[in-house]
């Protein structure tokens, strides 16, 4: 058994003016030691919230853990409490995300705090530590990285911050990191080069890795699976290579459509028209169905299940009912 991450269920609601919705309707998934899990989709689908729900840092008021279970290395962390919760974060399991001013400690040097996470990690000097974190300072793109060693968080700017945040998640060498579009507001050249280095840990440590993106072009690049999510639900699930080649999923068929393809950067885009609804507008049928070219009467009468077109490939849609029944004849 090498799963590291099992969600099963995973059900979260928010209550706000004393009205409670679903933001997160009952996700499952998994992600094995060495493996990177890519989850996709626009704002608005319950990527964020999925995430920080893993870390236990949802705000509970006003999110509610409504169902499901969250099994790393098979202990439901729901369980939890706090005080565990704090050994593992930053330890076990590592996150990277946007706004990095809160996992950085304001009081103490980014250095001392990258060599905190070296020396609980590994049998070495302090000397050692130092030069273990300039170096990744500088394996993060950071220009003059001893200087910016004895500096605070508040003195560096957001680009700067987020890449120490970085620095500081993959010092660890965690068995689990959550990277919620970590790159997304750095240059492509620091992208490249922190992209590289994910997968540099993923080969030599095992990681396994939750890699939340908007960008298709790094799922194709570093994923190995892909979970694509729509208005708080997992619609389509595939092996990366599958996804691309045959997407199932109106949506994710939208989604790819909506990218320039490689080689053609002039093609021009087409994003898909309408938007995500808002959670709890739509409460019987597919939430897709507004902005799907296919929608037939069915799709607003019933929700669509998650079906299996073929072995590892799953489609939360009624153009693949014939598929699926066929799928299944196969494997009975
Ligand atoms: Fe489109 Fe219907 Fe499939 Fe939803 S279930 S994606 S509306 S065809
Ligand atoms: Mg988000």
């Amino acid at each position: 058994e090498d799963k590291i991450l099992e969600v099963s269920d995973l059900k979260i609601n928010f209550r706000t003016d004393g009205k409670e919705f679903t933001v997160v309707n009952n996700i499952s998934f998994f992600i094995k030691a060495g493996e990177t899990l890519g989850v996709v989709g626009e704002s608005g689908c319950g990527k964020s919230v999925t995430a920080l729900s893993i870390m236990k840092l949802l705000a509970t008021p006003p999110g509610i853990y409504a169902g499901g279970e969250i099994n790393y290395l098979g202990e439901n962390i729901l369980k939890k409490k706090e005080k565990e919760m704090r050994k593992l974060r930053g330890n076990e399991i590592s996150m990277i995300f946007q706004e990095p001013m809160t996992s950085l400690n304001p009081v103490i040097t980014v250095g001392d705090q990258i060599d905190e996470v070296l020396l609980l990690h590994n049998k070495m000097s302090k000397a050692q530590a130092q030069e273990g974190s300039i170096n990744m300072l500088k394996l993060v793109g950071i220009p003059r990285p001893e200087e910016i060693y004895k500096s605070f968080a508040f003195e560096l700017s957001g680009g700067m911050r987020q890449r120490v945040m970085i620095a500081m998640g993959l010092a660890c060498q965690p068995k689990l990191l959550i990277a919620d579009e970590p790159t997304t507001a750095l240059d492509v050249t620091i992208q490249a080069q922190i992209l590289d280095l994910m997968r540099d840990l993923k080969e030599r440590t095992n990681t396994a890795i939750m890699f939340i993106t908007h960008d298709l072009g790094v799922v194709a690049e570093m994923c190995d699976r892909v979970m694509v999510m729509y208005s708080g639900e997992v619609v389509e699930e595939a092996d990366v290579f599958s996804l691309f080649k045959d997407p199932k999923h109106p949506y994710t068929q939208g989604l790819l459509e909506s990218i320039p393809k490689l080689g053609d950067r002039k093609k021009r885009l087409k994003p898909i028209p309408g938007q995500v609804p808002a959670p709890g507008s739509i409460e019987v049928g597919c939430k897709f169905a507004d902005r799907c070219p296919y929608v037939m009467d069915i799709c607003r009468q019933s929700d669509p299940p998650l079906l299996h077109v073929t072995e590892g490939h799953t489609s939360r849609c009624w153009l693949h009912e014939k598929e699926a029944k066929e799928y299944e004849l196969t494997t009975t």
